[in-house]
């Protein structure tokens, strides 16, 4: 058997834990080349010294010399900081898989360095894939790439294709991609009372344990909308032929319908180990540590649609993507800074998509045609919501 070298992006996050979960069950499958983290040295240290990786970075410089510290009697591990030290790890000869599980837009730059390096991509920030579509994908074919999706429920819709026509849908006889979604946390509220909802309830998933970004995207149903692009970037489709269904079990994972009438599904406990051993191993199969399904224990499975009238997020996020250009890289950057405002209590939950909104109409759309173009339209539409926030709060 050979081994795989990893590099672990957002070590220290919901993801990067499951990750070194699998991979803890693993040893002679793989190896941790480097593990990365944004400020939390003390978390990295931890986790450095149980899996004792060649590099070490902090997103953060001056995190980097705390760490140093704190490792300076683990010689075999070199510590880096910054976005540099991150492109290096995702990027050196030394590694095959990087696990990209940084939140935000603030993983593009290193999963791409991944994707030129032509590594296989364990694709979880979906941000960054929202934020650049075209180019991203474009990059991955000219490195030749193998980005395999994380997310459970492109994971899923994965699973239920031949692999060799992930890019083809239509040249498979698939039909219609039917995305699942938990409806999250505040999904039988009223309008009324989504007014008053607290960080705390928000991040609090009745299915999922998950960083506190996603969670809060997850009760916007943001995270519906930023998936709905990611599906359209990955299965090479369209919006028209993705529909969302709200599965408050959150135990089919996503759905795939063929020309003859079949529908294929994956079916799992809502664990992320599942999906990420999957891309770890594959095409192999390997003990992910989920629980088995107990589907008596389960007993029965609803679906309804999604209420786009209490939760624009997800009408907006299909509007960006029509739009095209720089819009799905103006709505993640107008989406981040008002769920970071709503976490530290400056922004009530119902504004957000108010935010997201107003950005996006006031921000131009440009073409995508380069990187540079998304990344200065992400500061700019920054900057733009934080306006919009100050005039909201006036
Ligand atoms: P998290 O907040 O738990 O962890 C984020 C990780 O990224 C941490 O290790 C943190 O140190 C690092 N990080 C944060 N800001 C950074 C920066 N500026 N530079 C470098 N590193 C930084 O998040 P998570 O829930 O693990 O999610 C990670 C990604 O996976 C997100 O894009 C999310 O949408 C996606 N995802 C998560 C889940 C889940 O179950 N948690 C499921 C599907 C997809
Ligand atoms: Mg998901």
């Amino acid at each position: 058997m050979v081994t795989r070298s990893i590099s672990v992006l957002g070590a220290t996050g919901s993801i990067g834990l499951s990750t070194l979960d699998v991979v803890r069950r693993h040893p002679d499958r793989f190896s941790v080349y480097a593990l990365t983290a944004s400020t939390r040295a003390e978390e990295l240290a931890v986790l450095c010294r149980e899996f004792r990786p060649k590099v070490a970075v902090m997103a953060d410089p001056e995190a980097a010399d705390v760490l140093s510290k704190l490792l300076a009697d683990l010689p075999e591990t070199r510590v880096l900081g910054g976005l540099e030290g991150l492109c290096e790890v995702a990027s050196t000869p030394g590694v095959d898989t990087v696990m990209a599980a940084i939140v935000g837009a603030a993983g593009l730059s290193p999963t791409l360095s991944a994707v030129r390096a032509g590594k296989r991509v364990l694709l979880a920030n979906k941000e960054a894939l929202v934020m650049s579509g075209k180019l991203f994908m474009d990059a991955v074919a000219e490195a030749g790439a193998e980005l395999l999706p994380i997310d459970s429920e492109h994971n899923a819709i994965f699973q239920c294709m031949p692999a060799d026509k992930v890019r083809d849908p239509a040249g498979a006889g698939i039909t219609r991609i039917l995305l699942t979604a938990s409806g999250g946390p505040f999904r039988e509220h009223s309008a009324e009372d989504l007014r008053s909802v607290t960080p705390a309830q928000a991040c609090a998933h009745p299915n999922w344990s998950m960083g506190q970004k996603i969670s809060v995207d997850s009760a916007t149903l943001m995270n519906k909308g930023l998936e709905l692009i990611e599906a359209c970037w990955l299965f090479n489709t369209t919006p028209q032929k993705v529909e969302v269904h709200v599965h408050p079990e959150s135990i089919i994972h996503s759905m795939v319908e063929y020309a003859d009438g079949s529908v294929l599904a994956q079916l799992g406990s809502p664990d992320m180990r599942t999906p990420i051993a999957n891309g770890l191993a594959w095409p192999e199969r390997i003990d992910a540590g989920a629980p088995p399904l107990d589907l008596f224990a389960i007993g029965r499975f609803h679906f309804e649609r999604p209420d786009l009238v209490r939760f624009p997020c997800l009408r907006l996020a299909a509007e960006a993507f029509e739009a095209g250009g720089t819009a799905p890289a103006v709505l993640n950057a107008a989406n981040e800074v008002a769920v970071a405002a709503f976490l530290e209590g400056s922004l009530c939950f119902s504004d957000i998509p108010v935010i997201i909104e107003r950005t996006l109409a006031v921000t131009a759309v440009e073409p995508a045609d380069n990187f540079d173009v998304i990344f200065a339209k992400d500061k700019e539409a920054r900057a733009c919501a934080r306006e919009q926030i100050g005039l909201l709060t006036v």
